[in-house]
């Protein structure tokens, strides 16, 4: 049972505590599983909120943290620097599409795409062009700061915040059969005005729905930033490495951003880091003798070098194992079990995005839709998974070394959903 005081002062995120169930405490994690203090094992096929990749506590990502730990904990990043942080952006230089040649630390996917929209507008102010339309897609989801969330859909979870947010372009999705309405719209978006930037999350919108779109959409979109100069944004903070079935999304599409987001992935999901790449068009406009166009933002952990050396060890497991591969394999167990599962008419949607599966369960009464979500959860976790759906999507996103055999298990898990969804209540 749980050991944890009854009257917590620790207010969860995302969660209502008038409703939500007694958070589930976690003693330890190994590869794809979360051990209670009570020894159960809960298979985490959503990597703990996508950030996970290999497994928990990769040994070599464990070893590097605790030798940096030792070495050096925490040293301020302007005016200063360290070897974990060099050597990582160095390696996330050669890693990320060409172009990207500078790249700027933050701590979360949130911070990162905030910087992505500085920069940006840093860009336009300091070659004396000022532009600050923003362009965005149609439930797009780029964090939860006032700046991030005006860049993501609107709805129930920013009402509060809306008088504050910033007014962006909205794009229709481009859904399958929908992409040429929402290119239209791009290209009269840019000819109405001087747009600073696209941002985009290639490939799929995470929390957004995981909603996939397609490879040459986005390639057509960068033709269209090119033709009206508009800077083009990757957030690929949940895309990235690996996630999609390779390195970076926008790979896929064969083409490159001016300004790439990452986070999540980058320390393998063991310490907060994150970095926000650019090419050297944008540093060279803030590079200048006039301190009034230096870049003006940082963070009090910016570059933490415990944070870097879990990312360079993450970044020693690409080069040294066969992550590309695990992947891949993974994508395929995903594609044999969504084809059974399909058969069952209780799910439609199906779809996939490389190391992410997710499907719809049809729920009949539209006044369940809010509930079931959550209803899920507990079935799930009563079985010894961790699903988190968004509403009656249900998605499945696990660490990449997840097995054949627990794979099944958390299929098993959502084929058995059907029975809940028209079981009503609770
Ligand atoms: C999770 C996420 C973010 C925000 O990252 P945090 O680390 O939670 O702040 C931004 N963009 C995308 C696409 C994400 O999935």
């Amino acid at each position: 049972m749980n050991s944890l005081p009854s009257q917590s002062p620790v207010w969860h995120p995302f969660t209502q505590h008038a409703i939500a169930p007694e958070p589930i405490e976690v003693a330890g994690a190994f590869g794809a599983y979360l051990r209670t203090p009570d020894e159960d094992l809960i298979l985490d096929a959503i990597s703990s909120w996508w950030v996970v990749t290999h497994g928990h506590c990769h040994p070599k990502i464990v070893a590097a943290v605790r030798e940096q730990a030792e070495r050096l904990d925490q040293v301020i990043f302007a005016g200063f620097t360290h070897e974990p942080a060099e050597r990582l952006a160095q390696a996330l230089v050669e890693m990320a599409p060409d172009g990207l040649s500078h790249v700027f630390y933050s701590d979360s996917g949130s911070t990162a795409v905030e910087v992505a929209l500085k920069m940006a507008l840093g860009y336009w102010r300091n070659i004396e062009a000022p532009r600050n339309r923003i362009v965005a897609l149609e439930h797009a989801y780029h964090g939860d700061t006032i700046g991030t969330m005006s860049a993501g859909a609107r709805g129930v979870f920013n009402a509060a915040y809306e008088p504050l947010l910033f007014d962006v372009a909205r794009l229709p999705f481009p859904s399958a059969g929908g992409e040429q309405k929402s290119l239209d719209a791009f290209e009269a978006a840019c000819k109405a005005e001087p747009v600073a930037a696209l941002i985009v999350e290639p490939l799929i919108l995470g929390a957004g729905g995981m909603l996939t779109w397609k490879a040459e959409t986005l390639s057509e979109m960068r033709r269209i930033c090119d033709r009206h100069d508009v800077l083009l944004i990757a957030d690929e903070v949940m895309t990235g490495w690996g996630r999609t079935g390779t390195l970076f999304a926008c790979e896929q599409a064969g083409i490159a951003p001016d300004i790439m987001c990452t986070a999540k992935g980058l320390t393998g999901g063991h310490m907060p880091l994150a970095a926000t790449l650019c090419t050297s068009a944008i540093f060279d406009a803030h590079y200048s003798t006039d301190r009034s166009k230096t870049f003006f933002h940082s963070s009090s952990y910016t570059a933490n070098p415990i944070a870097c050396a879990a990312g360079l060890a993450n970044v020693g497991i690409w080069r040294e194992e066969p992550v590309l591969e695990r992947v891949q394999n993974l994508a395929s167990m995903h594609e044999r079990r969504l084809a059974r599962i399909g058969v069952d008419n209780a799910f439609s949607n199906l779809r996939q995005c490389g190391t992410i599966a997710a499907l719809e369960l049809k729920v009949e009464d539209e006044g369940y839709l809010a509930d079931v979500g959550p209803r899920l959860m507990e079935q799930f976790l009563s079985r010894g998974i961790l699903l988190r759906p968004l509403g009656n999507t249900i998605y499945i996103m696990p660490p990449y070394c997840v097995t054949s055999d627990e794979l099944d298990s958390v299929y098993a898990a959502v084929a058995a959903a059907s029975a809940v969804a028209q079981s009503g209540g609770r």
